[in-house]
């Protein structure tokens, strides 16, 4: 923007400059970035605090259901009191912030910030362009230390969240501890097992036997046919049954879209697909092992059937066992490697993206203080802050060994360290990158996600998708098509994939489902993800 804007018209240039003096508001001029509080001598351009007097930005950001608000954190205390910069948080439960984000946007009703944001590209791209949100490069450049340390470091991550038009619009949010890759971690009660006389499952079939004697032999021995044999929270990331495609041939993913040798395959269309669908219907629908409620509950239901006071969870998708069914019951619990199909097919899928994610930290065009915001955010890049940010503080979940390493100090007693997480840091989707280079280093994995790959390498490598669809960030005109096509047609895919497995009639409504979805664009759809994964594999070579 900035270059088109000093090419095209001095005229325009100067016009925006006076217009950001007289609203006290601040503009990039191409010589960089000159904004209300770098003339201010409140501000401090290095070190600590920031501004010599407080200064309060609004802030707007998700917060998981069990944390408090991110005023009450003691990270964030930390930060104001070293900073002077005072946040005034508007915490939004994390269900409701896309669709509030989005309304906050098209309303004009903009914080300074949001945080944590979830932007996707279309919002940097369309935000960027509009002037909604600032292009950060500049203001990277002068004011955020630690962000163009790693910055120059990572150019692989400058590129990542280097727009196509070259601005950075949003800045990264990362865990390097390459532990995503399979996201349906799917458990068994070997406690039952036992107690039934059967075999761990090693094939759909035995699987299978296991669940409908969990559903008829009582298992939990109280007498009442009170055991849920199997349940999910369908299409949900890390509670789905999309790694159970994989027993027909071709694993599924949220997306519905996989890549093998090049090639995108949007799995949804699919034969494979199909089949995985009927078996899933008449081998478990209909004789009542899937809980009917996988369709329609929410994260706290579901984590609640894992903690009744006479177990009735069989077998479950969750990417940590304790996290459903409490630290004591856990051992009672085992994950089951991907299965053998009716046709010996075996494998599972790895998860698309994986690389950073871009659009952790937008500043919007209402923040009257640009660099002020960037200083701040800009702590949070510093390894150790990042860390903080990421699991929570210093004292209250770690502490410094003698080499300097954050290592975990251990849980308070019977909490799971998912839900203590929520509690004292903001977590996974806020700003702050931590390298592979950081863990083992910076910092210790935490305990669970030590385990968690442990658990990767020894169940699901072995059987993993070798491609991904990787993070690519689209031109405009591309996203153009992606929005327009993709959130209903991928709205449609799901609520069938769900009518299929609950009513059946696969067989009979299957040539309209493929008609509709061809109609819907389909066709289109898969030729800009194509092309996006030419260019990227070209780019990368
Ligand atoms: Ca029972």
């Amino acid at each position: 923007m900035k270059k088109i804007v000093r090419s095209a018209s001095a005229v325009m240039l100067a016009g925006a400059l006076v217009l950001a003096g007289c609203s006290g508001g601040s503009s990039g001029n191409g010589n960089g970035y000159v904004g209300k509080a770098e003339q201010d001598t409140n501000f401090n351009k290095e070190g600590l605090p920031i501004v010599k007097e407080p200064v309060t930005l609004k802030v707007v950001a998700p917060k998981a259901a069990l944390a408090p608000n991110f005023s009450e954190m003691e990270i964030f205390k930390k930060l104001e009191k070293e900073t002077n910069v005072k946040i005034d948080w508007e915490n939004i439960p994390d269900t409701d912030y896309v669709e509030k984000k989005n309304l906050l946007v098209a309303s004009d009703t903009l914080p300074d910030a949001f945080y944590a944001a979830g932007f996707t590209d279309y919002d940097l791209v369309t935000y960027g362009k509009d002037g909604t949100i600032l292009p950060l490069e500049d203001l990277i450049d002068k004011y955020a230390p630690n962000l163009k340390k790693l910055l120059e470091k990572r150019p692989d991550i400058k590129a990542a969240i280097t727009a196509p038009d070259g601005h950075i619009y949003g800045l990264p949010t990362f865990e390097e501890n390459e532990i995503g890759t399979n996201p349906f971690f799917h458990a068994i009660n070997t406690k039952w097992l036992d107690k039934l006389g059967l075999k761990f499952p090693e094939t759909l079939d035995e699987y299978t036997d296991a669940l409908v004697a969990f559903k008829n032999q009582d298992p939990n021995e109280n007498g009442k046919p009170d055991e849920i044999p199997l349940s999910f929270m369908h299409m949900q990331w890390c509670m789905d049954i999309g790694g159970l495609f994989g027993a027909f041939g071709l694993p599924d993913n949220l997306e519905h879209r996989i890549v093998r040798d090049g090639k995108v395959i949007f799995t949804a269309v699919q034969p494979e697909y199909k089949e995985a669908l009927k078996y899933f219907n008449e081998k478990w629908y209909k004789q009542g092992l899937i809980d009917p409620e996988s369709f329609t509950q929410d994260a706290p239901q579901y984590l609640a059937k894992g903690k009744t006071s006479d177990e009735t969870l069989g077998s479950f998708v969750w990417w940590e066992i304790e996290e459903v069914v409490g630290a004591d019951r856990g051992k009672d619990y085992a994950l089951v490697p991907p299965l053998k199909g009716p046709g010996g097919k075996q494998g599972i899928g790895r998860a698309n993206g994986g690389g950073p994610a871009r659009g952790s930290f937008v500043i919007t065009k209402a923040d009257k203080y640009p660099e002020i915001t960037m200083r701040w955010i800009d702590q949070q890049y510093e390894p150790y802050m990042a860390a903080q940010i990421h699991w929570g503080p210093i004292d209250v979940v770690y502490k410094k060994d003698a080499s300097g390493k954050l290592v975990n100090l251990p849980l308070p007693e019977g909490v799971s360290a998912g839900e203590f997480r929520q509690k004292v840091a903001p977590g996974a989707g806020a700003p702050g990158v931590i390298t592979k280079d950081d863990f083992g280093k910076i910092v210790d994995m935490e305990p669970r996600a030590k385990q968690r790959k442990v658990d990767l390498e020894k169940f699901y490598e072995p059987y993993m998708e070798k491609e991904n669809y990787p993070g690519i960030f689209f031109l405009p005109e591309e996203l153009d098509t992606i929005n327009r096509i993709e959130p209903e047609l991928i709205k449609f895919v799901n609520t069938q994939r769900g009518k299929f497995i609950v009513d059946g009639n696969i067989d009979a409504e299957w040539d309209n489902y493929v008609k509709t979805l061809d109609k819907m664009g389909l066709k289109e759809l898969m030729e800009v993800y194509q092309k996006g994964l030419d260019r990227y594999n070209q780019n990368i070579k």
